[in-house]
């Protein structure tokens, strides 16, 4: 079996590692006490007192509502992106690239997509800015949902800990 240096989860909490990496690290079965590091060190890096689930990503969580017990997802700034079951893109600010100016703004001439085939979304945090996410689909394509984990299974039968209380 695998297992992971400390340097590794380090970076990985840095959000140094891409995501999935990210999950294959954090998938690794009955890895408990490597997981309860990593979401310790997480905890230690927000401001808040919310007790994170799931990091999301390098700057999103799942978090538990330290007053309702309610789960939500919630930016590193702390501002939150609804019920974890909802698609927070909704709620986040999306800035469309669909022109040949706007890709290049940020992608070298060549190396933009055809905007006829391709649009980016990218997806930000209304308060505090930070980009959380960047899709690149069809013009028409409606917005993507990425996945509900399975929280409950994840943590019972990959990490063998507890599930989190959850209030519906
Ligand atoms: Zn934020």
């Amino acid at each position: 079996m695998t297992t992971y240096t400390k340097e590794q989860v380090a970076s990985l909490v840095d959000g140094k590692l891409d995501w999935d990496t990210t999950m294959r690290m954090l998938s690794m079965p009955k890895d408990n006490e490597r997981f309860a590091l990593y979401l310790e060190a997480l905890q230690k890096k927000v401001q808040w007192k919310d007790k994170i689930v799931l990091p999301l990503g390098p700057h999103l969580y799942i978090a538990q509502s330290a007053k309702t017990k309610q789960w939500v997802t919630k930016c590193e700034c702390g501002h939150e992106l609804g019920d974890y079951r909802e698609n927070w893109k909704l709620n986040a600010v999306v800035y469309v690239r669909d022109t040949e100016e706007a890709m290049n703004e940020v992608y070298p001439k060549l190396m933009a997509p055809d905007t006829n085939w391709q649009v980016y979304r990218e997806y930000y945090c209304p308060s505090c800015g930070v980009m959380h996410d960047i899709e690149a689909p069809t013009p028409w394509y409606p917005v993507i949902h990425d996945f509900e984990p399975d929280i409950e299974a994840f943590y019972k039968d990959w990490i063998g800990l507890p599930v989190p209380e959850r209030a519906a």
